[in-house]
């Protein structure tokens, strides 16, 4: 007799078909099994979502259609991962299968049960690769740590400066681990895939390249599917990718490291907009694994969570080898000469480096040549006609390209406006920088006697297959002596040879409306000036350089002391007054249209819905307001922020508020979305 099977497929959060869809199956399948199911004309996969239902009796629902094939080579995703998947998709309000396929290789979804069955037979890898051993001792703070993470209980907050050798606590804490159980898995997430290289190359020399897993976005198709199967599958000991890893299928999963647990990166920014660092700790707590999380400037809400006693602090102010973090000096924009870009000692002391053989590592937050390109005759600049944003002036190949939808246009021989043709760009980007960094160390020669290199790295850089490699190992070797970069290079990476980070034009951050920018921008120079100094032999010498207009900023002062325990009770003492998170708990509904006022229109109505409930769950509800960037692609954008002192009060609130938003059916709005804990607000 035909069982009744429930199963989620990829439906978007706010179609009718958003729950489990029902099907029948001759065979009683597993929950957890994958499946292919017809929806209307098409064919889709899906997984059994529930246990399996009562057997069909003659009262069912007539309509019921058979699933179309089971993939039963691959064992079920488990019960946990599917609690995983159920709880991402009911915090951030969205569908349970639009989550739980998001979260499955695209390859995995698109194979029919041959394909798939082809995939398995490949035999397994039975070698693991070489290994090599990690230093011999331990540090003493290493130790502690470590002593503490065996002992058990976290989640904890692994608080250590750049440097202190946060790297080796993770993989002892993961050798510690297999020693114990041959089976155990670890998951380790890092916030970029820029990162990813270097901490796998560090764990495969550890554990054996067979063993160490990569996922992230940056993969192709079929890399991906062979790298979820040997996770899922519990042939890889360690996973280790970007934000989606935290969804991997790891049957004995242990232990997660959630590295730089401070970065944005970790929050989606579309679809299911989840944090992977706030779900590896709920999956941590749901698979009874130990949870690490790491960093040396850490989240506001982690370092609060320490002082509340949620999570545990373990502290390793120390770098390894007894290396100093680097001097911060702080260069007066207001005493030098009009138009300086880089201030006279400065670049005295960047020369010298050059001279002794040493890199130095100049950062600007703006990909590009200049921000902005104007005419001098008339008021045009290069606005992007579908956003209400500038585009950016990239010299390399002439094209003036938006940021923000990517319209890219060759540059403009003349004034588009009044034929003048002295147009010219305004502000700098990395591009610029390179350029005129390379002038001015012109004069210098390497020990070698060989002229000095720039390199460059940003996203524009890196966008080729392995360029990103390619130019990291330009770095390590020494043949680069400047290297100017995004806020890319900034982070995590341990170079040698640095004795020397500049950021040249911070200040903008200081002055922004994003009550979060002072946090970003402390944590960004912090992380950076531990690009410095990271090798014992030349620490002694080591500085941070920051150019800027306002010196006396308290930011600077904390930077100055590297204190970021100072800087976060500062922090955290402001947002207590003002009634900010993480002592309040947001969300945004945010609207797209192809008007302004009808997202704000629809915003408007979904706050009337919303008044009676609101009061009654202590809801303060803001009025609707334009998305720092208001248009995008030609669409209107609006949102509008929820805020309350409690968080179950506030998901309360949002799972009775959608209903109600699903009614409004304002003409002309494109979508809405709700995001929970939003990062920009
Ligand atoms: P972090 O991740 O905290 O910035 P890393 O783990 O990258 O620091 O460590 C910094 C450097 O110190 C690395 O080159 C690493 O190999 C080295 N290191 C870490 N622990 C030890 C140790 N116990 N003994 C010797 N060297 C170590
Ligand atoms: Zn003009
Ligand atoms: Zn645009």
């Amino acid at each position: 007799m035909p069982q009744l099977v429930s199963v989620v497929v990829a439906t978007p959060a706010h179609s009718a078909l958003a729950s489990p869809l029902s099907y029948e199956s001759e065979l009683p399948l597993a929950p957890g099994t994958l499946v292919r199911v017809p929806l209307g004309k098409r064919e889709l996969c899906g997984v059994v979502w529930d246990a399996p239902q009562q057997t069909r009796h003659d009262n069912s629902p007539a309509n019921l259609r058979p699933i179309t094939t089971a993939l039963d080579g691959v064992p079920p995703l488990s019960a946990s991962w599917r609690q995983l998947v159920t709880f991402a998709a009911t915090y951030y309000k969205r569908g349970i299968g639009e989550v739980a396929l998001a979260a499955l290789p695209p390859q995995l979804r698109d194979l029919d049960a041959t394909q798939l069955a082809r995939r398995l037979k490949r035999p397994a890898q039975a070698h693991e690769g070489a290994t090599t051993p990690g230093p011999a001792v331990v540090t003493a703070e290493q130790g502690a740590a470590l002593a503490a993470i065996a002992a058990g209980g976290g989640p904890f907050l692994l608080f250590g400066a750049t440097g202190s050798g946060k790297t080796e606590v993770y993989l002892r804490a993961a050798q510690a681990l297999f020693e114990a159980d041959p089976q155990a898995q670890a998951l380790v997430l890092v916030p970029e895939i820029n990162l990813t290289p270097q901490l796998l190359a560090r764990f495969a020399e550890r554990f054996g390249a067979g063993a160490v897993a990569a996922l992230h976005s940056g993969m192709t198709h079929p890399q991906r599917l062979r790298a979820w199967l040997a996770a899922h599958l519990g042939q890889a000991r360690v996973v280790l990718g970007t934000r989606m890893a935290v969804f991997a299928s790891l049957p004995k999963l242990r232990l997660i490291v959630v590295d730089e647990e401070h970065d944005p990166s970790y929050k989606q920014q579309e679809g299911a907009r989840y944090s992977a660092r706030d779900l590896a700790v709920y999956r941590a707590r749901l698979e009874g694994a130990t949870i690490l999380l790491g960093s040396a400037t850490p989240s506001m809400e982690s370092w609060q969570a320490c002082e509340k006693g949620r999570y545990r602090r373990l502290d390793m102010p120390a770098r390894v080898g007894a290396g100093a973090l680097p001097a911060v000096r702080l260069v007066d924009m207001n005493l030098q000469p009009k138009r300086t870009l880089f201030s006279p000692a400065l670049l005295a002391a960047i020369m010298k480096r050059i001279a002794r053989g040493e890199q130095s590592l100049v950062f600007l937050n703006r990909r590009g040549y200049a921000p902005v390109l104007a005419c001098g005759a008339c008021d045009w600049k290069s606005e992007c006609a579908h956003c209400s944003a500038f585009r950016v002036f990239h010299k390399a190949d002439r094209t003036l390209r938006c940021h923000h939808c990517g319209y890219t246009e060759p540059v403009p021989r003349a004034c588009p406006s009044c034929g003048n043709v002295d147009i010219a760009p305004v502000g700098r980007g990395t591009e610029r920088l390179e350029e005129q960094l390379a002038a001015l160390v012109a004069p210098a020669l390497r020990p070698d006697g060989r002229p000095a290199r720039v390199l460059r790295m940003d996203a524009d850089s890196t966008r080729g297959q392995g360029e990103l490699e390619r130019q990291l190992a330009e770095v390590h070797s020494g043949e680069v002596d400047v290297l100017v970069g995004t806020q890319m290079v900034t982070k995590g990476h341990d170079f040698r040879r640095i004795t020397l980070v500049a950021a040249v034009n911070p200040d903008t951050a200081l002055f922004s409306s994003d009550f979060r920018a002072p946090e970003r921008l402390f944590s960004l120079l912090l992380q950076a000036c531990g690009r410095a100094g990271r090798d014992a032999v030349h620490a002694a010498a080591s500085e941070m350089w920051v150019q800027t207009w306002h010196p006396q900023h308290p930011l600077f002062a904390a930077l100055r002391r590297h204190d970021f325990a100072g800087f976060a009770a500062q922090q955290l003492k402001e947002r207590q007054q003002a009634g900010m998170p993480p002592f309040t708990f947001q969300a945004l509904l945010r609207a797209d249209a192809r008007e302004q006022e009808v997202a704000q229109g629809f915003l408007a109505a979904a706050a009337a819905a919303a008044a009676e409930l609101a009061g009654h769950y202590g809801i303060t509800v803001y009025a609707p307001v334009p998305q720092s960037v208001q248009r995008v692609a030609d669409v209107e954008r609006a949102q509008m922020l929820l805020e309350s002192e409690s968080r179950p009060a506030l998901q309360t609130f949002l799972d009775a508020w959608q209903p109600l938003l699903h009614s409004l059916r304002p003409r002309g709005l494109i979508r809405w979305a709700v995001d929970v804990d939003p990062l920009a607000i």
